[in-house]
């Protein structure tokens, strides 16, 4: 059963109360196509419950965290990047986080530089 704050946006997106471009479905995980796209493929993946970063999740729902990178694999496979793509989860407003609902960002399709900005 997933729990759901009724003012965040990734659980309405999870709830479909806001319309997204949903490419994976299960019961820990959806992943959607950002709305902002930084590269050709740019998804986001989401656990269905709450929880406010990838360290909080990880602390709660070990499974879910997991699943999130095996399902974007998964994504990455479906998208033709051959093995190539790059996951990212921001946290805090320092490090660009601005949806506090844990989402590992889906990047691939481009040639990638480091460090990020
Ligand atoms: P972050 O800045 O790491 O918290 O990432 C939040 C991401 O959510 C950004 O890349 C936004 O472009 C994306 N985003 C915001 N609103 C939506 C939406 N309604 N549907 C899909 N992606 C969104």
């Amino acid at each position: 059963m997933a729990t759901e704050v009724s003012d965040c946006l990734f659980c309405r997106i999870v709830a479909g109360e806001i319309p997204a471009d949903v490419v994976h479905r299960s019961d820990r995980v959806v992943a959607f196509r950002d709305v902002a796209p930084q590269a050709p493929v740019h998804v986001l993946l989401v656990p269905t419950e709450h929880h406010e970063n990838a360290a909080v999740l990880a602390s709660a729902d070990a499974q879910a965290t997991a699943e999130l990178v095996t399902v974007a694999a998964l994504v990455a496979d479906a998208e033709g990047l051959d093995g190539h793509y790059r996951l990212v989860f921001n946290t805090g407003t320092g490090a660009g986080q601005s949806v506090f609902h844990t989402h590992l960002h889906l990047l691939g399709g481009r040639s990638m530089t480091w460090p990020p900005g």
